[in-house]
């Protein structure tokens, strides 16, 4: 007995856990400054925690369908949208499923950007679709625009945008969107993935969806809601094609104390302005202090140009910083720190300061 064919399909590697980690060095997980998973520094909202909590106590035997149903209402209220064009998913990944479900026949084909995220291929290749890629350049800045994507487009089903984009923290402007989705054949999809979204001082793609019927825009819970552990997430799609939800989404997989978690969450102001705060305060501290060269930011990350990614990741790691090694990504040059508390960023400029004095001594 054997799955498919999976050959084509590389296995996700997440950055690694700081239980993982702090067992590997013998030291206390609380020793450990974990900046390789773009997580919220200010852990979840309190608000989305006493949610949890009171939800737990009163059962979790039925199964979530108020609790979806007002997490609909409440995001197609808050974007100004029909609640059918509100796809709530497991995480934003969810919903990337749910639009290659939606959109892919075998064999045809999705545009990724490269470097970028790799569950845009995975998930295309899981619905038995195929992938090719367009560059995004590194002496360009990593620069986004139409021209760019038209470039390697051979009239793809589904466009995958990263905005702002991971791991670069490169973004699109709202005129190069529209200039793309004015080019691309009919039958494209252009997905927008704002999973960065919060952190971005531009405006939503969420508000194209009224006027275009071939985009679709990803947002998730993960990161400046800092609920990642909950898996939840949406997708914003034009009301033209939004019916097809109903026949694509596993049914309640987005869970009770996700869906709750979220509503709380969503009403939790300073939670978030905290979140984006303290993150627009590190990308600007690490461009500025950090001894290497970096790339300008729109997320709560920022990219670094190291040289030996993978020894200048492994130091840090056993020095107790943790950040992500942009080899996997195809940057082996790079390293991705992700935005820490004001406390956690100095300690892990000083930390990689250090070792790239010895790594590189100027
Ligand atoms: C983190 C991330 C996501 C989604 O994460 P979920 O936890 O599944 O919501 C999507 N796209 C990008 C580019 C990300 O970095």
């Amino acid at each position: 007995m054997q799955p498919r064919d999976l050959s084509a399909t590389s296995p996700y590697v997440p950055g690694r856990g700081i239980e993982e980690v702090a067992r590997d060095l013998g030291l206390d997980p609380d020793e450990l400054i974990k900046l390789s998973s773009n997580e919220n520094p200010h852990g979840s909202s309190p608000k989305a925690v006493d949610a949890v909590t009171d939800r737990a106590k009163e059962g979790l035997h039925v199964y979530p369908k108020a609790a979806h149903t007002d997490l609909t209402e409440k995001l197609a209220d808050k974007w100004d949208v029909a609640s059918e064009q509100i796809w709530v998913s497991p995480g934003a990944d969810g919903a990337i499923d749910y639009l290659s479900r939606a959109m892919l026949d075998p064999g045809q084909s999705v545009l990724v950007p490269e470097p970028g995220f790799s569950y845009y291929s995975m998930s295309a290749r899981h619905h038995h679709g195929e992938v090719s890629t367009y560059e995004l350049s590194k002496d360009d800045g990593f620069s986004q625009t139409a021209d760019l994507v038209l470039e390697a487009y051979d009239g793809e089903r589904i466009v995958h945008l990263t905005s702002p984009h991971n791991p670069t923290g490169s973004e699109w402007t709202r005129a190069e969107i529209t200039t793309l989705l004015e080019a691309v054949d009919d039958h494209t999809l252009v997905v927008v993935d704002e999973a960065y979204g919060e952190y971005s001082e531009r405006p939503s793609s969420i508000e194209l969806v009224d006027d275009y019927d071939n985009v679709a825009v990803l947002r998730t819970f993960s990161k400046a809601y800092g609920l990642a552990g909950l898996r939840i997430g949406y997708g914003v799609v034009p009301q033209a094609w939004a019916d097809a939800y109903a026949r694509v989404n596993t049914p309640f997989a987005a869970n009770e104390l996700a869906c709750r978690a979220a509503l709380a969450a969503l009403d939790d102001d300073d939670h978030v302005d905290q979140s984006v705060e303290t993150a627009r305060w590190a990308r600007d501290y690490l461009a500025e202090n950090l001894d290497a060269p970096t790339f300008e930011s729109a997320g709560n990350f920022v990219l670094a140009d190291v040289g030996d990614a993978s020894g200048v990741a492994e130091r840090s790691q056993a020095e107790g910083v943790i950040i992500r090694d942009c080899s996997s990504f195809g940057l082996p040059g790079c390293v991705r720190i992700s935005c820490g508390t004001r406390e956690q960023t100095k300690t892990a400029v000083e930390t990689l300061n250090g070792i790239l004095a010895e790594v590189a001594p100027t």
